[in-house]
């Protein structure tokens, strides 16, 4: 922890803006999927995201893949809910395309209409929209519940008030700023700033990953990982080249500096390409509004979930998500990814060299197909009224770089948003509704519960 010299606040009164039973903070899609259910069961809800529009990491970062909702095998549908109403609401608009049994994607999407379909989503749902409006400090009563949180935004500091609270705000803002434990893994995965070009037919057949192992020093690239994605009906692509190796996201310095490198390295990949690819007539088209963060913060929960429970496919009892992308970490130390798949195999994937297939364990006649998140994964130890969801949420290293992707996230946000609301129905607090009730519910509202 840095130590400043400080000065003294004077005291003041903060306008109380606004009064709800529920306030999510945070509006990626996790966010907005727990505010609409909880609007669904009838419940007042107020949605604060500090940047312009919803779908933070999908629409913010540039980053428009999300993953099978079957098992890894194929063959069992594992989830539903509001990711399938979204893919539904962007199928209307050609904005999303489709592929089948890949474990790598199962949809793209085009993340400006997504933008504008999450807004509707919210408006329709009756939910309370603030944007441009960042958690700022928790208002906490003397018997330690939380009462409100103070926001900032152009027209300056107030507070909102509710009964329950969801900290969707990625980094566990809401945890990190009670005092409540949070950690900060020694493998946390590295960032990458996306961008979107022009041009893609140019480089098609051009191996990327390669050129950056050959040339990359030149431009002061690092090797990082290469992959890129098409923004359906639209002839751009998305490019996740670059790679910020050393950057705790959750400092606001290294944040600061790992933003400026981000645009650095894309623009580094453009000149190498245009110097050792002449052919690739690509034109850069977008940065993203910030960086794509992978992991900072984990709040510590009532359950730690492990890359064992995932890996062996455990079931719990308070299942509320279920997933089957695989393993897959962004190493902070070397380049490349490395994959684990439930039926134990094993990929090592270095940008510009073959794969790596081994296993990380023996073979077995049965594998099983999908994993749980737990809801005692989402309960933060020592809070009464708060609960968390999104890349947050208690995991080790091994569980984090599975359930990490939005699918598993989106799973997340809707389960707390309806046990936010059983709460507020049944006044009591989060770790007192009973699991069974969420899980009932979350299956009348179109999730799958397994
Ligand atoms: C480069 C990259 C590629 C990835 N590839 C994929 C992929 O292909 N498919 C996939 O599914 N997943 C992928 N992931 C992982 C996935 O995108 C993230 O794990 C997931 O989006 C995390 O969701 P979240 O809701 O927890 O956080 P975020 O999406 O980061 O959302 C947090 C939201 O909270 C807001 N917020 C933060 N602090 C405050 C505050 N104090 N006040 C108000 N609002 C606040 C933010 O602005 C943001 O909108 C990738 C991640 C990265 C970085």
């Amino acid at each position: 922890m840095k130590s400043f010299p400080s000065i003294v606040e004077p005291a003041r009164h903060t306008p109380v803006w606004h009064e709800c039973d529920v306030c999510v903070v945070g509006g990626s899609c996790t966010g907005v999927f727990a505010a609409v259910r909880a609007a669904r069961l009838g419940l007042r809800v107020a949605l604060v995201e500090r940047m312009g529009c919803f779908g933070g990491v999908a629409t913010l970062s540039l980053v428009n893949v999300w993953h099978s909702q079957f098992d890894e095998r194929f063959e069992k549908q594992i989830f539903a809910g509001l990711t399938l109403e979204t893919i539904e609401r962007l199928r209307r608009r050609n904005a999303v395309s489709d592929t089948a049994r890949c474990p790598s994607w199962a949809w793209a999407f085009n993340p400006h209409e997504l933008q504008i379909e999450l807004d509707e989503l919210v408006i329709s749902s009756r939910v309370r929209p603030w944007l441009h409006t960042a958690f700022v400090a928790p208002h906490v009563q003397e018997d330690g519940r939380l009462r409100g949180i103070i926001v900032e935004n152009k027209s300056g500091r107030g507070v909102i008030l509710a009964n329950q609270f969801i900290d969707a705000s990625g980094d566990g803002d809401i945890a990190h700023r009670m005092g409540l434990p949070t950690t900060i893994s020694a493998t946390n995965q590295p960032s990458t700033t996306c961008a979107t070009f022009t041009g893609w037919d140019s480089i098609r057949h051009l191996d990327l990953g390669k050129l950056i192992r050959e040339h990359g020093k030149e431009f002061g690239l690092p090797q990082g990982f290469v992959w890129a994605a098409p923004i359906p009906g639209s002839p751009v692509h998305m490019l996740a080249a670059t790679r910020i190796y050393d950057a705790n996201c959750a400092d606001a310095d290294a944040l600061t500096r790992a933003e400026i490198e981000g645009r650095r390295q894309v623009r580094a990949v453009f000149d190498l390409v245009k110097k050792y690819a002449p052919q690739g007539d690509i034109v850069l088209q977008g940065l993203p509004a910030r960086l794509g963060i992978r992991e900072t913060r984990h709040v510590k929960c009532r359950y730690q979930l492990t890359g064992d429970d995932v890996l062996t496919g455990r079931h719990f009892d308070d299942a509320i998500a279920n997933g089957s992308y695989r393993v897959d970490i962004h190493h902070p130390d070397k380049p490349g990814i490395t994959l684990r798949y439930l039926s134990g195999v094993q990929e090592y994937n270095c940008p510009g060299y073959p794969s790596e297939i081994t296993r990380w364990r023996a073979e077995t006649t049965e594998n099983p197909t999908y994993y749980q998140i737990p809801l005692r994964s989402l309960l933060p130890a020592g809070a009464s009224n708060l609960i968390v969801a999104g890349r947050m949420i208690d995991t080790d290293p091994v569980a984090h770089a599975a359930v990490r992707v939005m699918v598993n996230m989106n799973q997340t946000g809707e389960a707390a948003g309806v046990a936010a609301a059983l709460a507020v129905q049944s006044g009591k607090n989060l770790a007192q509704v009973e699991p069974a009730a969420i899980r009932a519910e979350l299956a009348r509202g179109g999730s799958i519960i397994l």
